[in-house]
């Protein structure tokens, strides 16, 4: 199989790349796209020897793509290029890990192209829930959860139409036990310092803000087509528990694995079949406790705000997802204080009202406007 890494040097693609490595009989690395990181994706292709690459958002060079082609990778430059490599008729799966709205348009583009999707980019759903999944069921295309709790639960399903509940586990991120009233002051070293995960910026900021689990509720309610009634998010601090679905005969399915990312990325790359991921097997006996708790939501109103922009429905969550971006952005720049995350969210879904999110336009116009939107928001608020 022909596969193209979109968000390549990131941590769901490195570790996609791990597993990879490990079946070079059943996969051929075709591309590999990054946004800026030069260096890093010509080491990743001096390894790997793919016939592409893509640099979506650096600027051609000669010496650069004279670099790529002295080890037989052809470097393609510009976000156009990203969908033109996840559409190529030589090309079978499309690992789709780009962080955030930038990632929409090629994993949009790779589902009308009936291409089998490996899904870690969970904002493109965000953001399209509907788009995307019809795209994909009239293309033929397969989605395939990469998220771990989405592929507990895809791995917990038999039988779809006898499910009551699904019930997403979230670790609580950094912040679960700290004082509320510390949480003005905390630095992003301290919200990228997730207990029990190792992941890029964006979602680690997500993770301790639980909007993390609020895109994954919007992200769950897509994958799987169930109200957002039968989505419950509990708080499990030893992330062992990938997610669980309930049954209306009262039994409850679970997925256990030690937390390692390459464990979803075999399930989702080998599926149907089952192949080595590389992760530590789950020692049982070693486990002192699993427990469970309810989140607090003076804690995380962050998640609040995302079950309510997908009540809201339309271009809601396309906002939340935009304002979002803005305001973990901003944090992470040292411009806005942690808990004003939320609130620059907040502000932003009562500013615009939710529009019909008909088609890939509608939705990128209601993302730059929330933009635009959640920009004033935090200059207002500016640390
Ligand atoms: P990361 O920041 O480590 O990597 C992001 C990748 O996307 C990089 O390769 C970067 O070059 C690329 N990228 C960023 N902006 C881009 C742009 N404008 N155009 C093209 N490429 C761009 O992020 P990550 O932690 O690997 O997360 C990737 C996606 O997977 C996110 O949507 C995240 O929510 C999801 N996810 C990650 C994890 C995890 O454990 N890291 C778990 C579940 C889901
Ligand atoms: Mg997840």
């Amino acid at each position: 199989m022909n596969l193209a890494i979109l968000g390549a040097t990131g941590s769901i693609g490195t570790s996609t790349l791990d597993v990879v490595a490990r079946h070079p009989e059943r996969y051929r690395v075709f591309a590999l796209a990054a946004h800026s990181s030069a260096d890093a994706l010509l080491a990743l292709c001096r390894v790997h020897r793919p016939p592409y690459a893509v640099l979506a958002g650096g600027a051609p060079s000669a010496r650069l793509a004279a670099a790529f082609r002295e080890q037989g990778t052809e470097l393609l430059f510009g976000a156009a290029a990203l969908e033109q490599i996840a559409v190529d008729r030589r090309c079978d799966v499309v690992m789709a890990a780009i962080v955030g709205a930038a990632g929409l348009a090629s994993t949009l583009a790779a589902a009308r192209a009936g291409k089998r999707v490996l899904l870690a980019n969970k904002e493109a759903l965000v953001m399209a829930g509907p788009l995307l999944t019809r795209a994909a069921r009239e293309a033929g295309a397969t989605l395939l959860p990469v998220d771990s709790e989405h592929n507990a639960v895809f791995q917990c399903l038999s039988d779809a139409r006898a499910v009551r509940r699904i019930v997403l586990t979230a670790s609580g991120g950094p912040f679960r036990v700290a004082p509320l009233e510390t949480l003005d002051a905390v630095t992003p070293t301290q919200a990228c310092a997730h207990p029990n995960w190792v992941m890029g910026p964006k979602i680690s900021v997500d993770s301790a803000t639980m909007m993390n689990k609020g895109l994954e509720v919007i992200e769950a309610r897509w994958l799987f087509d169930v109200p957002a009634s039968a989505i419950e998010v509990v708080i499990h601090p030893q992330s062992i528990v990938h997610s669980l679905v309930e049954y209306i005969d009262g039994s409850l399915i679970a997925q256990l694995s030690n937390p390692d990312m390459r464990v979803p990325i075999a399930h989702a790359l080998g599926y149907p079949e089952r192949i080595a991921s590389g992760a530590r097997p789950l020692d049982l006996t070693a486990m002192k406790d699993l427990s469970f708790e309810r989140p607090d939501e003076r804690r995380f109103p962050c998640l609040r705000l995302a079950y309510s922009a997908l009540g809201r429905g339309g271009t809601a969550p396309a906002v939340l997802n935009a304002a979002n971006e803005v305001a973990v952005d901003a944090f992470l720049a040292g411009r806005l204080p942690f808990t004003s995350i939320a609130r620059v969210i907040a502000e932003t879904l009562d500013t615009l009202p939710a529009t019909p999110a008909s088609d890939l336009a509608a939705v990128m116009a209601a993302d730059e406007q929330a933009r635009r939107a959640a920009g004033a928001c935090v200059l207002a608020r500016a640390a």
